[in-house]
């Protein structure tokens, strides 16, 4: 098979490129390397099966021959983590919804199939745990420039179920539900490497906000399996499937045992949310997925534990350290 990975460069994208290659598949790239790293592909990019292109999902012509060339579409490409929204607001709002209209029409003229990677953020702060897919929503005013990321994406959702419902257009909706593993930056905020970085020099780890949200870490190495195998189920098209971990810690939860497994002396600090996000930042407290949809159709569950998923990035950490 060939795919087409759009955001191929990514962390998640990264992984999926390597998984599709070892399974003896073509794989074709476009990633503008906003947020994508050519280090991330570095290892692949000599790989007859490989090729990739810098460039954007909103280059319509660019983008009508390669979605035309393939035989699926991962569709990864998005504003990525809660930082950058917070920071740039208006790129991610018309770069989310614009990337997947161009990805969706493309993908409806020439009937490919399309695996289009939302979030968990969609549930928004809902309390209705475990999240199940076709539960209620429940996202914070307008006012508050969090939920622009969750509306965004929810938005993609109802235009790729809305291809599927008015011409059978073969879409599946992943929602990610945190995700981690070897290469994921620091640099968008993301707690797990922030907090391993942090404890390996020894320096504070901050702990935003009173440190009980909850959350739940699933290795890169389980959701791209998860992936694969999505865009290969007839039965998921039309759906909406979670892809996560339902072990629950709490942050603070997780920079102590950060710290413990580094035998760090970091001080953890608890720092209120408007000191990094501005005022009126909201928070979900507990986000944990159902996987009964996901059982049903693939069989999948996650197969490595936190300590496994906290071995390999601090592992990775100390790799690129040195
Ligand atoms: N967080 C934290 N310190 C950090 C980075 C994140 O306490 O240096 C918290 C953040 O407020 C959230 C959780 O850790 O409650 C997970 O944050 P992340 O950005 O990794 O993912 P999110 O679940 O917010 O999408």
């Amino acid at each position: 098979m060939r795919y087409l990975v759009t955001g191929g460069c990514g962390f998640i994208g990264s992984h999926l490129c390597t998984r599709l290659l070892d399974a003896g598949h073509e794989v074709v790239v476009i990633d503008d390397l906003s947020t994508g790293r050519f280090e991330n592909i570095e290892a692949i990019h000599q790989h007859a099966g490989f090729r990739l292109i810098v460039g954007s999902v909103l280059e319509h012509d660019l983008m009508d021959g390669l979605v035309r060339d393939c035989e699926a579409v991962f569709h990864l490409a998005s504003a990525v983590g809660v930082k950058l929204i917070m920071e740039q607001p208006v790129q991610t709002i018309s770069t989310i919804f614009q990337g997947t209209d161009v990805v969706l029409k493309l993908a409806a003229r020439y009937r490919k199939r399309v695996l289009l990677t939302s979030t968990s953020e969609v549930y928004g702060k809902s309390e209705n745990v475990p999240f199940h897919e076709d539960g209620d929503r429940l996202e914070g005013p307008t006012s508050k420039h969090r939920w622009a990321y969750a509306c965004a994406k929810a938005l993609d959702e109802f235009l790729a179920l809305a291809h599927w419902k008015q011409s059978r257009l073969p879409v599946i909706v992943v929602r990610l539900f945190n995700t981690v593993g070897p290469r994921q930056s620091a640099q968008y905020g993301m707690v797990i490497p922030n907090f391993v970085r942090r404890a390996l020099a020894n320096e504070p780890i901050s702990v935003y906000g009173d440190g009980q949200q909850s959350r739940c870490f699933c290795h890169v190495a389980d959701v791209v399996e998860a992936l694969v195998a999505l865009i290969e189920c007839p039965a998921a098209h039309g759906k909406v499937v979670n892809v996560g971990s339902t072990e629950e810690i709490t942050i603070r939860g997780l920079a102590e045992r950060i710290r413990t497994l580094t035998k760090s002396e970091s001080e953890i600090r608890t720092v209120p949310y408007a000191s990094v996000f501005g005022e009126g930042f909201e928070d979900m407290q507990r986000r944990i997925p159902s996987l009964d949809r996901i059982g049903e159709l693939i069989g999948w569950k996650p197969r490595k534990s936190l300590d496994d998923i906290l071995a390999d990035c601090i592992a990775d950490v100390r790799a690129s350290a040195t």
